[in-house]
């Protein structure tokens, strides 16, 4: 029998196992868990358990409560290997690379712990007479938070450690394809000394979110993941009067100017197009290259390199490209690069055909690159999610720039170059959040926030970072006299004012 996993609700493992999905190891093709696909029994009361627990927690001090995630990122430090390989398990990312999630998403157990400093408000002495003001930010209540399977670890610790440290309690609904790594990371923020009923993780698919966005006692919905379900959650979320940051997909590219480093520029972008097997919302999909000499140049260096990537299972961390999360999405990028070819694009490593001897059903897909796409084409137009790489020829940088501004997607991207001036002009004019000037996954650290642009993300606050204490908080205006005895005022018609 395969292994069963529940829901944390109230500090308790809850096995609601009525309804279940199987959850795929990627690199056998083989099943590996079952996931509970909660009821609305289960979801109602997890959103009980949340609401119980929060006014005790939004009155507990900040300062305490940093002494939680003091606790919590010593216990996910503790534990990283077994995190690591129930994120391999079931992603199927290289162990290498799962120990770089996790220690992006400590980054921001280690930012939480600093907000008591960003929670402080602001305080006006005097603003009439005998009158003070001040403001200070309050949390907002119950939230919740959706994930993608990409990132299992590290897009729920964007969310819940900010959101908690707040004062808010959370209820997070996890990705279904790889659920595991998250819920031992919950259970260890209740060893951690969490109160039962702060963190709550509900599994299942579509109708949990849709149960969590029409609760009137949920206030908030952070959400991760595609743009057509983040575009359909921030409009039903805002139907319902709710505060809602939707993150959604992308389509990032590499800019590469004649006087970049073609060396450094093919090491850069085989990390960041076949890591995680494509599978990060900030991989580079399109290099842009200036110039047919680099667009060439490039090409040759990129095919050996990718000819040589080594891909087979995560546990093993020689290689470097683990599978696809399942058997739908191979078929998928099968469908893009089919459709690619037969648009006229020139495909130079070709990776639908890739078997990886003794896991000949796992989930694997070669590194693939393309020559001479042009921007009607799909592969360019769409996300592809999967290790394939297109190359784009233009003239000069500014073509470059107006070919990006014109794409649907603003997420990440970057530039390689030796010029300042190019590179100045390139993060100045280009309409997308997250640029990278020689940094090829210019991902912000914790203490600056993530976000991206156009249809990557519907909201206005981006996620983690000093934005997810505004997001996470309502800010409240405060006007305080206390009148002597002898003082007295008569009515006030006119507004007051000085
Ligand atoms: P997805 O949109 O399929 O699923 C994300 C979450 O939404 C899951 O928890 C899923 O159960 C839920 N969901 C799926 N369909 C739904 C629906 N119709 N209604 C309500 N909920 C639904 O995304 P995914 O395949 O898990 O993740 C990959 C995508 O996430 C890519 O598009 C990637 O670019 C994006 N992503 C974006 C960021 C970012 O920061 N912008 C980060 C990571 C991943």
């Amino acid at each position: 029998m395969s292994e069963y996993i529940g829901h944390l609700i109230n500090g308790e493992i809850h096995n609601d196992d009525a309804n279940v999905q199987t959850v795929f190891n990627p690199a056998t093709g083989k099943p590996c868990a079952q996931v509970g696909m909660a009821s609305p029994e289960t979801v109602a009361q997890a959103i009980s358990a949340a609401k119980a627990a929060y006014p005790s927690w939004r009155n507990t001090p900040p300062a305490a409560r940093a002494q939680v995630m003091y606790r919590y990122k010593a216990l996910l430090e503790q534990n990283q290997d077994t995190i690591c390989e129930l994120i391999s398990r079931e992603h199927g990312k290289v162990l290498s690379d799962a120990k770089g999630e996790l220690a992006r998403g400590i980054e921001n157990v280690e930012f939480a712990c600093g907000i008591p400093e960003l929670l402080k408000g602001e305080h006006s002495r005097n603003v009439g007479r005998n009158i003070d003001a001040w403001s200070e930010f309050q949390p907002l209540g119950v939230v919740a938070g959706i994930t993608p399977f990409n990132f299992p670890a590290m897009v729920p610790l964007w969310m819940w450690p900010s959101a908690i440290m707040c004062g808010n309690t959370f209820i997070l609904k996890p990705s279904e394809r790889d659920p595991a790594s998250v819920l031992y990371i919950a259970q260890l923020a209740e060893e951690a000394g969490l109160p039962a009923g702060v963190l709550n993780v509900v599994n299942g698919g579509v109708d949990v979110v849709n149960q969590l966005i029409n609760d009137d006692s949920v206030e908030a919905i952070s959400f991760v993941g595609s743009t057509p379900v983040a575009e359909a959650i921030y409009q039903k979320a805002s139907e319902k009067g709710k505060r809602c940051q939707a993150l959604g997909g992308a389509k990032n590219h590499a800019v590469v100017m004649p006087d970049a480093d073609l060396d450094n520029v093919t090491n850069a972008l085989m990390g960041a197009a076949f890591g995680s097997c494509g599978q990060r919302c900030m991989a580079i999909s399109v290099a842009v290259a200036v110039g047919d000499q680099v667009a060439d140049a490039l090409v040759s260096k990129l095919k050996p390199r990718i000819e040589a990537l080594k891909v087979g299972p995560g546990s093993n961390n020689d290689n470097d490209m683990g599978p696809l999360i399942t058997l739908d999405q191979k078929q998928k990028i099968t469908h893009f690069v089919d459709e690619a070819v037969a648009q006229g694009a020139d495909i130079i490593t070709d990776g639908r055909t890739k078997v990886v001897p003794g896991y000949e059903d796992g989930f694997f897909f070669g590194g693939t690159l393309f020559d001479n796409v042009t921007p009607d084409m799909t592969i360019y137009q769409q996300e592809v999610f999967g290790p394939v790489l297109v190359v784009v020829r233009v003239n000069t940088l500014e073509q470059a720039v107006e070919l990006i501004n014109k794409h649907e997607y603003g997420n990440g991207t970057c530039i390689f170059t030796r010029d300042g001036e190019a590179g100045r002009y390139f993060s100045d004019q280009v309409m997308v959040g997250m640029v990278g000037i020689n940094v090829p996954l210019p991902v912000p650290v914790s203490y600056h926030s993530f976000g991206g642009w156009k249809r990557s993300l519907f909201g206005d606050l981006h996620a983690y970072g000093p934005d997810s204490v505004r997001f996470y908080t309502r800010r409240k205006a405060i006007t305080q006299r206390w009148p002597s005895g002898d003082v007295k005022d008569g009515t006030l018609f006119s507004f007051p004012s000085l």
